[in-house]
């Protein structure tokens, strides 16, 4: 079956006379003497469908999370003490953060290794963990996944790939050979910007079990509410990302002669697109002039946003004048009218 319609036809009850979709199970308890006991722990009928969705996308089994952060610290908190771990120098500021507490707490050995860089491959023989965003946010740095999910590893290392920004649309590191996929399922998989929602997916039973026990003991267990937007999202994320990397595709290319932007950073897929402006003045004075595209952070939604990523705790190290630009499912020509009188408006 074609990823496109499992995303649609999966995790939907079957029983005559049942719902087509899941309902909703607000319940923290369950009546003595079945299966299930207690939600933080024991899956809820609503976690189990958008798990079996998004595992069946990936190719693996899926763990939900309460957020991406949390299924990113349960798949961290695998490490060993003194671990050596390979994280990419571009990659989400709160994973930058676990990894600074586990050097900090677990004496893990911390190497920043640039997505594209060829090492990877030799680290994969020798690290406990190899950690890849590709692309990474915010540079959009892209990973030879092939090459290094397929490289010969040490026996304990792990590979794990952020896919949050591809989607399983995209690229599906588990053939490839990774050891576990994350996800912010707050982005692309919700897609409207409504929820906080995370999931890791593996093909690796023990582990599996792991994450599962760690998302229990620490309490990322999501929500009902949660799992069913989630899902609701998965419906869609076909057809959303379709369109939204087209639009994308289409800024980019026009992006790339105009006299205000100095350079522009697309991966050739996907819907997030960066730029750079030569400075932050000129970044902001653009982003407060748009009328369609929304001044946010975060990213993934039906609605395009814009933001000047150096003005963001913690990463104050990118350009001063770079923007990252997360687009949406509106009319292209809608866009493109707004970010191009944005940026000639900033520029006079
Ligand atoms: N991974 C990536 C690539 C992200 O961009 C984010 C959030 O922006 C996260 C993980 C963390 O996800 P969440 O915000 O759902 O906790």
């Amino acid at each position: 079956m074609k990823p496109e319609t499992w995303a649609i036809v999966g995790g939907r009850p079957s029983d005559p006379g049942s719902p087509l979709n899941v309902p909703i199970y607000p319940s923290s308890n369950f009546l003595m003497g079945g299966e299930r006991m207690y939600s933080r722990e024991e899956a809820t009928l609503g976690w189990e469908a958008f798990e079996q969705v998004i595992g069946g996308l990936e190719g693996g089994q899926a763990v939900a999370f309460a957020s991406g952060m949390g299924a990113c610290a349960a798949v961290l908190g695998d490490l060993p003490d003194a671990g050596h771990l390979v994280l990419g120098d571009d990659c989400y500021q709160g994973v930058a953060g676990l990894a600074a507490g586990g050097v900090r707490d677990h004496g893990w050995n911390l190497e920043r290794l640039n997505a594209s860089d060829g090492q990877w491959v030799e680290r994969a023989g020798v690290a406990d963990m190899l950690w890849l965003e590709s692309p990474s946010n915010p540079m959009l740095d892209v990973a030879d996944l092939p090459a290094i999910c397929g490289a010969p590893r040490g026996e304990r290392t792990k590979v794990v790939v952020d896919n949050t920004f591809a989607t399983p649309l995209v690229q599906r590191p588990l053939e490839l050979g990774a050891d576990v996929v994350v996800h912010s399922a707050t982005k692309f998989i919700g897609g409207h910007g409504d929820l906080l929602l995370g999931v890791a997916v593996t093909r690796d039973e023990e582990l599996l079990e792991r994450l599962r026990t760690a998302r229990g003991l620490a309490g990322a267990t999501p929500g009902a509410l949660e799992c069913f937007l989630g899902l609701r999202g998965l419906r869609t994320l076909p057809l959303r990302l379709r369109q939204a990397s087209a639009s994308a595709a289409e800024l980019a290319r026009r992006l790339e002669p105009l006299a205000a932007v100095e350079r522009v950073r697309y991966p050739g897929t996907g819907a997030i697109v960066s730029f750079e402006v030569t400075d932050s003045d000129t970044a902001d004075a653009a982003r407060a002039s748009t009328r369609i595209i929304r001044h946010a952070t975060s990213l993934g939604g039906v609605e395009t946003t814009m933001e000047r990523r150096s003005a963001s705790p913690g990463q104050e190290h990118l350009p001063p004048g770079f923007v990252r630009i997360s687009v949406g499912c509106e009319d292209v020509e809608d866009l493109w009218e707004d970010l191009s009188a944005a940026l000639s408006s900033a520029r006079s």
